[in-house]
């Protein structure tokens, strides 16, 4: 296979089935990979069983190939690559940029200020001389990442220029959790550099977690890629779907209207008459233009789908 310049991903996770936000990141990612000549990865993110709907990975699969998506390559799980992972917390942590946390989330959220994403963690563990009690050295440890009181700026192909300050925004972060899960920072950047994606196309509800995972990847050497994060689609309260917002499945029957609705949401030109998927996919393909895709965030609810 030749080396392309360009490999984008869909990486959904299985704790639901694919909505119509869901769609429009497929979509959208790819329109991207294809409109450059690049290939096109789905990784399933089933890091986190106790959240996981049974038979939901398949049925995306499923649902992806029923409105005319084909991928490149064998999917990847995330839950066959441990020792991914475990080699990357290895090298932070043989730098000293990853540590060990006892604290329990009452006892460090108690008197912790609010940043972009919860609780900024104090740093209480990571601190020159810091000892964990008896106690505490017979509990299983988070482990953290150490994160620079710096702004990490980077440019982003829908949003423009973004900025944050991890020290002061987030505080230093979990890699890997006390129960024994991957934090999904660390997997994904990771599984992006093992698989060597150069093109990152997915939802703003993702933007805040980005300047962490540049962090990561300056830690880890990876290369950046680039980012193009999409408007996020709304209910009538303004409230993204998702499982919590009791998103509706995507229902198979409905998949032209569907894609014809999303391709709308993305400012692609109305597609000529088909009963075909991917004549739709192609179209959009074709058309494929992210200068196009607008910044802000869509209620669904407003549309009256075909
Ligand atoms: N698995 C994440 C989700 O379903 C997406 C991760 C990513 O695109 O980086 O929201």
């Amino acid at each position: 296979m030749p080396a392309t310049h360009y490999i984008g991903r869909f990486a959904p996770s299985p704790t639901g089935l694919l909505h119509i936000g869901s769609l429009l990141t497929a979509l959208a990612s790819y329109a991207d990979a294809k409109a450059h000549g690049g290939r096109w990865l789905v990784r399933i993110e089933d890091l986190d069983p106790p959240r996981e709907m049974a038979g939901a990975a398949s049925h995306i699969l499923r649902t992806l190939e029923t409105f005319g998506f084909e991928w490149d390559g064998e999917v990847v799980y995330q839950s066959r690559r441990h020792a991914l992972y475990r080699e990357a917390l290895g090298r932070l942590k043989a730098a000293g940029l990853a540590y060990p946390c006892y604290c329990s989330r009452k006892s460090w959220q108690n008197n912790a200020a609010a940043g972009v994403d919860g609780f900024v963690y104090n740093g209480r563990c990571g601190r020159a001389g810091f000892r964990p009690s008896e106690n505490d050295s017979a509990k299983n440890p988070a482990w953290r990442l150490r994160v620079p009181d710096e702004t990490i700026v980077f440019h982003d192909a829908v949003v423009g220029r973004c900025a944050q300050n991890p020290a002061r925004d987030i505080g230093d972060f979990v890699l890997l959790r006390a129960d024994g899960c991957w934090a999904y920072q660390l997997a994904v950047v990771a599984d992006d550099a093992e698989q060597g994606i150069t093109h990152i196309v997915r939802g703003q509800d993702l933007l805040v977690s980005t300047p962490r995972q540049i962090w990561l990847q300056r830690c880890l050497g990876y290369p950046a890629p680039h980012y193009a994060h999409l408007p996020l689609l709304t209910n009538r309260h303004g409230q993204k779907w998702s499982k919590q917002t009791l998103a509706p499945a995507l229902d198979p029957a409905q998949r032209l209207p569907l894609l014809r609705q999303v391709m709308g949401y993305l400012n692609l030109p109305p597609a000529p008459d088909t009963q075909r998927p991917s004549e739709l996919l192609a179209w959009a393909v074709e058309h494929w233009n992210l200068a196009e895709v607008g910044k802000t965030a869509v209620c669904t609810e407003n549309d009256n789908p075909a």
